[in-house]
């Protein structure tokens, strides 16, 4: 390695300075994101494994990374909705089961009853308790020698296809040494180093790549350490600084000056059957003065499951509509979108609006079709699903963007709509959540957004009564099904995912529908999972909507928006697979109308004593904001606000939620930085975000 004196700096110095890196690994480099020795150093660790100790059976929680080891008990292959090999494993504080659904005889015949296991890997929720899912593991025979456990803790990239964690480990390595003798650009101010008691970027970024053997564990496997707390720190720093820096640039970009005719508006609220709630008027009023200005609104609505955010879009869509602009309306899924489809147009083909339909699953002609007809500006608003964010998708004169349930979202996909018009004015953009976010973290998460709160619901909503029931007690439930049938409800039952696999709930939901078909012959059943066709899936939902089939058996793709206000009964299987929010806007579904309504949450048998608990807070309140913060406290951090629920951020070590604490002193520094040294803004938002170009620009 050459380390004299005339070293470019790292963030100049390509992937391939580092040994072993040719042209097809720096191609598989460049998936992640990393093209120079800097970005190397920036590919932090995700987590890292903890190998140096043996975790107790009675210690274990989910999604924590640990080895554990124990005697087999029972090795058998179970034949349920899908067959597995099951082994369970005891030591002397308790047990786990490890299920693998790829298994071969061999692997069945090495687990025999008595065998020494020792097994890496995070134990999830799963049928028995928590269950380890395909474990990396060994068998500990007598003849074979004992591994020892690892002396640090081992970290964990990142990765992609191609390349593995022993090699990223060792790029790291390689670019840690380059570090040592050209180290990156200091650009924190030192008071903020020191409140980390770190001297350095470059003394951080070392020991988070390699933890020295004497390193705190715990501290570390909870992103607590403070020498990640002062990474941590930079990123939100990076993150809020890109979010300000585009909210700056927004401001001054042109957007069109809609307004909307007060008469074709006051026609709009005379052709609903209701008055619209004193916080969707505010909403709306908030959303108005936005854009009736010159640069766009960059507005996120915030209201709890059922509180009509639907129409408040609705709203903002005609202002657009009523000045010849387009609108486009994007959810997260086909069904929501179908659902805004056939509100919209409701809403808004009696006057004279046209609304058109973008989803994945169009033919080719279909889609050639409505693409046109967006580039022509023969449609006026556009309904769809991530299908809208495609290159091939261009307005005539796209004025507002809509974007429902945010948090499936990521920022760069909001922002990648934002260029599809062929006009050189920027749409205006409103973005609706349903997920609460205490405002602090809202304000970091969003920071680019202004924020309205949706804080009451409509009048005549009964909360739901929700119950605890073991699937033990299946009978009974199912008998409550038909008592409901027969007074004229409806009644959705969910069926949740296994392992994350949509395909194994649609068999679930399969054989559950066909047993309820069984059981209760007098009852028209409906069945929608993520398989079906869209226009199967349409067909189900409508009648289900108009009353034709009593009972939906669904897997989890009803959980955004779906409105039956005739059902008044929610059965949902295996309810401690969820998330407690998750379950919050399932249960959203029902309590629609003016009948008292109820959940059954049907859990599996045994439910551990943690999981009964959580499930508990679901009993007591219907408050998305409680659920939430039970959620958390409960869960631990990383969960509510996590990657995966928001979508919102894509933080390599950051967890808003965990670092909360940090919030006011990042924005404080951002405010410094923003006003008194300009010229590092973007340099510290690169080696953050470089990958996410239109983050970046802005
Ligand atoms: P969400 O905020 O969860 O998206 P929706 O927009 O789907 O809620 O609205 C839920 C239901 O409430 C829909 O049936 C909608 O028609 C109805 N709704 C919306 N606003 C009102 C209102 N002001 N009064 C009565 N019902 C309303
Ligand atoms: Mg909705």
């Amino acid at each position: 390695m050459n380390t004299n004196t005339a070293m470019p700096r790292l963030d100049k110095l390509p992937v391939t300075v580092l040994k072993g890196v040719g042209e097809r690994l720096a191609t598989t480099l460049e998936k992640l994101n990393l093209r120079t020795v800097q970005d190397v150093l920036f590919h932090l660790p995700l987590r890292y494994l903890d190998r140096t100790r043996i975790v107790p059976l009675a210690e274990l929680t989910a999604h924590s990374s640990v080895v554990v080891e124990g005697a087999v008990q029972r090795c058998d292959v179970v034949f349920g909705k899908r067959r597995s090999l099951v082994v369970t494993l005891a030591d002397d504080s308790g047990q786990v089961c490890l299920r693998f659904f790829h298994f071969n005889a061999a692997q069945k015949n090495q687990l025999q009853v008595g065998r020494r296991v020792r097994c890496y890997g995070d134990p999830r929720l799963g049928a028995s308790g928590l269950e380890f899912y395909h474990p990396e593991y060994e068998v500990l025979t007598a003849g074979s020698a004992y591994h020892n456990l690892e002396q640090t803790l081992t970290p964990v990239y990142p990765a992609t296809e191609g390349i593995n964690q022993k090699r990223l480990r060792q790029l790291a390595s390689q670019a840690l040494e380059l570090m040592q003798v050209n180290p990156p650009q200091e650009l924190l101010p030192a008071e903020v180093n020191a409140i980390f008691g770190s001297s350095s970027l470059s003394q951080a970024l070392s020991y988070v790549h390699r933890p020295p053997p004497d390193a705190p564990v715990t501290q570390l496997l909870e992103g607590r350490h403070p020498l990640q707390q002062r990474l941590a720190f930079e990123e939100m720093l990076a993150h809020h600084l890109a979010l300000q820096n585009s909210r700056l640039l927004a401001r001054n970009e042109e957007a069109m000056w809609l307004e909307t005719d007060p008469a074709l508006q006051q026609r709009f609220y005379d052709s609903l059957p209701f008055p619209l709630t004193q916080a969707q008027q505010r909403v709306i009023q908030e959303i108005q003065t936005d854009l009736a200005a010159h640069h766009p609104m960059l507005r996120l609505v915030q209201g709890d499951v059922g509180s009509g955010k639907t129409l408040v879009a609705a709203t903002a869509a005609l202002a657009a509509l009523s000045q010849g602009q387009q609108v486009a309306l994007v959810a997260p899924t086909e069904i929501l979108a179908e659902q805004h489809r056939i509100n919209f147009e409701n809403w808004l083909t009696p006057f004279g609006f046209k609304v058109a339909w973008l989803v994945g699953r169009l033919t080719a002609k279909q889609k050639r079709e409505t693409l046109e007809a967006i580039a022509t500006g023969d449609t006026h608003v556009v309904v769809g699903t991530h299908a809208l964010f495609e290159d091939t998708v261009l307005f005539a004169r796209l004025g507002l963007i809509i974007i429902d349930e945010q948090h499936r979202f990521g920022v760069h996909q909001r922002l990648t709509l934002r260029s599809k018009s062929h006009s050189s004015m920027r749409p205006h953009q409103l973005v609706m959540t349903a997920t609460p976010i205490p405002r602090t973290l809202a304000m970091t998460a969003y920071a680019d957004l202004d924020l309205s709160v949706i804080d009451e619901l409509p009048p005549g909503r009964t909360p739901v009564n929700t119950v605890l029931v073991s699937q033990q007690r299946r009978d009974d439930v199912i008998n409550r099904v038909r008592t409901a049938c027969n007074e004229g409800r409806q009644v959705y039952w969910v069926c949740t995912l296994v392992e994350d696999s949509e395909t194994l709930a649609a068999t679930a939901a399969e054989e559950i529908a066909q047993h309820l078909a069984e059981t209760l012959p007098e009852v028209s059943i409906g069945l929608v999972h993520g398989r079906l066709k869209s226009l199967e899936k349409e067909q189900t939902m409508t009648a289900f909507k108009t009353g034709q089939t009593q009972l939906l058996v669904a897997t989890t793709v009803i959980e955004v928006g779906v409105d039956v206000p005739n059902a008044s009964l929610m059965i949902i299987e295996n309810p401690e697979r969820l998330g407690l929010a998750q379950l919050h806007q399932l249960r959203g579904r029902v309590g629609r109308g003016s009948i008292a309504s109820h959940c059954v949450l049907l859990y599996g048998h045994p439910l551990s004593k943690v999981a009964k608990q959580r499930l508990q807070v679901m009993r007591t309140t219907s408050d998305g904001f409680v659920i939430a913060e039970e959620d958390l406290k409960i869960r631990g951090p990383g969960e509510l606000l996590g990657k995966r629920q928001t979508g919102a951020i894509e933080f390599r070590l950051a967890d808003l939620l965990r670092d909360a604490h940090l919030l006011s002193t990042v924005h404080s520094t951002a405010d410094q930085i923003l006003h008194h040294n300009p010229e590092i803004v973007t340099k510290i938002i690169i080696r953050w975000f470089a990958n996410h170009q239109d983050y970046v620009k802005g």
